[in-house]
């Protein structure tokens, strides 16, 4: 696996898939997740789940993080002239790039080089990323704050039950793991997570997404406590930049399946 993945960095193999996250209401686009694959050559693709620890134990996560932010934003920049106006691409951070001086610097420089706002770029971090609370995280995040880039907590409620670390970082919104969504139907603990980290990200003016919505079943379960933005199988899965280049030609409509409206 190590010598698969160093040959793997050499020949470029690695490459970016984007999710659309859609609106509750009228289903539109609203940002784009960009996701790593590893485009292997005999076995094909294979997910970041297979891949990422190994990378982060061979020390090639800052390295790695660093190319899905340059290829995820110029990619986004290219398909910026199309997209309506509040669009934004969401990049995963992982802790070995924080906790790096010169992070902001870097996520500056990308911005200019692909010509995007930086208030078009929202970063995904975990609960976990956030323990470490040193001088120097705090400052990376001043600097990247101060430059008008949004944060977001990815897989919200599975860390370790403490909120504290909201008073002392600037975040804008939570992302509902996938989990608690697949549970939603048929664990009553689950439900009532779910609809208190609505209620809570409502007090805080946070902006919630949905991760793993699959059916319009947990649609609908869903929308009984509330309605963020949602991501999911039932809507868009992860594609290749050509694929959703397809959806800008028909005008980056997203087609409720019928199912949908029929499940009310
Ligand atoms: P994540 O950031 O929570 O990303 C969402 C994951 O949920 C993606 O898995 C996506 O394909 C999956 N997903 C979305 N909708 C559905 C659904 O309806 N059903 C199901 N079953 N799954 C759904 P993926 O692409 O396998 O990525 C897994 C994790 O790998 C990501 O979770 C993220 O933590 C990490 N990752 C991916 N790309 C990067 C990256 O560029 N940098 C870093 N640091 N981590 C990454
Ligand atoms: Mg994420
Ligand atoms: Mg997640």
């Amino acid at each position: 696996m190590d010598r698969a993945i160093r040959q793997a960095l050499q020949k470029r193999e690695l490459v970016l898939h984007y999710q659309p996250i859609v609106s509750p209401r009228g289903y539109s686009i609203v940002a784009f997740e960009a996701l790593l694959r590893w485009q292997h050559p005999q076995r094909g693709l294979i997910g970041p789940m297979e891949f990422l620890p190994a990378l982060e134990k061979l020390g090639f996560m800052y390295q790695v993080g660093n190319f899905v932010l340059h290829e995820g934003l110029r990619q986004f920049g290219r398909w910026l002239p199309m997209l309506d106006p509040h669009v934004v691409l969401n990049i995963n951070i992982s802790a070995a790039q924080l906790s790096h001086s010169g992070f902001a610097e870097m996520v500056r420089t990308e911005l200019e080089g692909a010509n995007v706002p930086a208030s078009r770029l929202v970063l995904e971090l975990t609960e976990t990323v956030l323990f470490a609370r040193t001088k120097r995280l705090k400052d990376e995040f001043a600097a990247l704050e101060a430059l008008g880039v949004r944060f977001v907590i990815d897989d919200f409620g599975t860390g370790y039950g403490s909120y504290d670390y909201l008073k002392h970082f600037p975040i804008h919104g939570v992302k509902i793991d996938k989990h608690f969504m697949h549970a939603i139907g048929h664990n009553l603990i689950v439900k009532a997570i779910v609809k208190s980290i609505i209620g809570l990200a409502r007090d805080l003016d946070f902006d919630v997404t949905a991760e793993g919505i699959e059916t319009p079943q947990q649609l609908k379960q869903l929308n009984e406590l509330g309605t963020p933005n949602i991501q999911g199988f039932l809507f868009h899965r992860p594609q290749s930049a050509a694929a959703v280049e397809k959806l800008a030609c028909n005008g980056w409509l997203t087609h409720p399946p019928v199912t949908i409206e029929a499940a009310g």
